[in-house]
């Protein structure tokens, strides 16, 4: 088969969060099991052509939104190391001279929107410049949704899309890409599109309708998310639209790219180990520690959280707990980029605990891998978690997670019985009751205690295998499903 993955980041090109590492590893597998994949991202400024070694395959390409005329060039590249083909979508303006992503200092660049209009129209127009008709195209989050409103709408009057069918991946429901209603004529989509069946959103506009509303299959990445977000709880008000979908609605859950995380390989922790020698993690504890300040001791238990700094990520649960859990005897290290009111928390926080507490702000790939090889216990307290990849990455290093009972954490991590050995991590569900939490850490630090069983867990935990080749195999099924809503 072949398919377009058009995704907005991708490692190890471009990251903010978990979609980065899927779109840098789905594809990977479904290569791997014979399929014609091949992805298409922004080319902005951290994408380096130079390290990135690309060709220039077409050049000056016109495309046209609103009353704007913009030229974008396409690269091609591949996954380092991989045959995996990558289309870099190169315009300065609107891609290459942007230090981030999405915003700077926190705030939302203003021209998101027109950003990912061109990025949506180049992947269509240049698949017709290349001559290459995927049977599907695979997109993902607001950014790219409206590929596949275009595919039916305007794009799709032209017999060159249709045999393509589309497949919308829902990773977070709360970013929908919402933008004024009044920007509505950048799209040069009939009136009849802003419509509350279609993109609008009280008097907004969603692009993520645009997946919604017109991809022929939609996803999202656990089985429990897919029907969360078909409740009035998590749908953001888009739950009434995936209702009327609900056939059409499916949950796979992520895998881990368990090349890229391999605690035998990985070559920024300081000791290689594997489940027979996890007893080594020990010396990427020690570094940890004294990377961060801290007092170097391996029976202290360490916890670490690598997050983005937001709501979601069940910040204000951990504050409410925080003095109490800083009472007991722990190590709390913190990676974390994000909104200013956790970064001030934790930043307020390390004064008073200097000897227990190491806060290191900003998005940092290196050091996340040595938090998850030298942590005891992985945190993530989030409200809700569409899949998480955190917890995954965690049982790979041999660090034990304590979640919050919700969506993919749910499906993934189970409470650990310290008299049968079942389970593997620790679980607490209530948001108000800062106790429930307590009781979870005081659970696992007892756990910690007992350097047998706790050995016996981490060798258990490394052993699973959540790489993506089930899950591929499902995401080969679901473009099969694509394809039948079009009649192939
Ligand atoms: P989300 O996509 O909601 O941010 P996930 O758990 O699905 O959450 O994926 C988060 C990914 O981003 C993981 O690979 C995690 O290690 C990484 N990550 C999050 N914050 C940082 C950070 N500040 N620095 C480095 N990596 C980070």
């Amino acid at each position: 088969m072949k398919i377009l993955y058009v995704s907005s980041e991708v490692v190890p090109f471009a990251k903010t969060g978990g979609l980065a590492d899927v779109a840098g590893a789905l594809p990977k597998a479904l290569v791997q099991i014979g399929h014609d994949v091949r992805i298409i991202l922004p080319r902005y400024k951290m994408v380096s052509l130079e390290k990135y070694p690309s060709k220039l395959i077409i050049e000056d390409l016109i495309i046209k939104f609103g009353t704007v005329n913009e030229k974008v060039n396409i690269y091609e590249t591949k996954i380092p190391g991989t045959e995996v083909i990558v289309y870099l979508v190169d315009n300065d303006k609107f891609f290459g001279s942007r230090d981030q992503l999405y915003q700077v200092k926190g705030e939302d660049y203003p021209d998101n929107l027109e950003r990912f209009v061109l990025f949506s129209k180049a992947v269509l127009v240049m698949l017709r410049e290349i001559n290459w008709q995927p049977h599907v195209i695979h997109c993902n989050d607001w950014q790219s949704a409206l590929v596949c409103l275009y595919l039916k709408v305007t794009f799709g009057k032209d017999p060159f899309f249709a045999r393509t069918a589309s497949v919308y991946s829902i990773h977070n429901m709360a970013y929908m890409g919402i933008f004024p209603g009044d920007k509505f004529n950048l799209l040069d989509l009939p009136k009849e599109e802003f419509t509350p069946e279609k993109l609008e959103y009280w008097g907004n506009i969603a692009l993520a309708k645009a997946g919604l509303v017109y991809a022929d299959v939609i996803n999202t990445v656990s089985e429990t998310y897919a029907k969360e977000i078909q409740t009035t709880e998590f749908g953001y008000g888009l739950d009434g639209i995936l209702r009327s979908r609900t056939k059409d609605v499916y949950g796979i859950v992520n895998g881990i790219d368990c090349d890229l995380w391999n605690p035998a390989t990985d070559p920024i922790i300081a000791k290689h180990y594997n489940a027979n020698t996890v007893s080594m993690k020990s010396a990427n504890k020690l570094k940890l520690q004294a990377d961060n300040k801290l007092p170097q001791d391996e029976k202290i238990p360490v916890l670490g959280i690598v997050s983005r700094l937001a709501k979601q990520k069940g910040f204000d649960i951990l504050a409410q707990a925080f003095s109490q859990m800083m009472e007991m005897d722990l190590q709390f290290i913190l990676l974390g980029d994000g909104e200013p009111q956790y970064q001030n928390f934790f930043v307020d926080a390390a004064k008073k605990y200097p000897k227990k507490l190491a806060i290191n702000l900003g998005f940092n790939a290196a050091l996340a891998q040595e938090i998850y090889a030298g942590s005891d216990l992985f945190l993530m307290p989030s409200h809700y978690e569409p899949c998480g990849l955190g917890q995954l990455i965690s049982f790979r290093y041999g660090t034990i997670p304590l979640v919050r009972k919700t969506g993919g954490l749910a499906d993934t991590v189970h409470e650990f019985d310290p008299k049968t050995g079942e389970g593997d991590g620790f679980i607490f569900e209530r948001t108000t009751d800062p106790f429930d939490f307590l009781d979870a850490v005081k659970r696992a630090l007892t756990a910690f205690q007992n350097k047998k069983a706790w050995e016996s867990l981490q060798k258990k935990v490394m052993d699973y295998n959540y790489s993506w080749d089930t899950s591929a195999k499902k995401y080969v099924w679901l473009y099969k499903k694509a394809l039948e809503k079009i009649g192939l």
